[in-house]
């Protein structure tokens, strides 16, 4: 079995610039208040590649990546 990855969102900080969304429209989605609503909690390493992009994309740095020991791949 693959590692597993979890994001971490700061959505409060989120300014609704939505390159997460273009780069990851499985994992993100616009809300009605302009800001970007997570769809997946964990995800594997099939998928690491495009949520990291996603997280690298977004320009005020409110998506993390961390690994099951915590710790910050993005
Ligand atoms: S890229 Fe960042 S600021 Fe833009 S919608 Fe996604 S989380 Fe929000």
């Amino acid at each position: 079995m693959g590692k597993k990855y979890k994001i971490v969102y700061n959505r409060d900080a989120c300014i609704g610039a939505a390159s997460c969304i273009a780069v990851a429209p499985k994992t993100w989605k616009m809300g009605n208040d302009g800001k970007a609503i997570q769809l997946v909690t964990e995800f594997d390493e099939k998928d690491l590649q495009q949520n990291l992009d996603a997280a690298r994309s977004c320009p005020v740095h409110v998506i993390k990546i961390v690994d099951t020991t915590g710790k910050e791949v993005a």
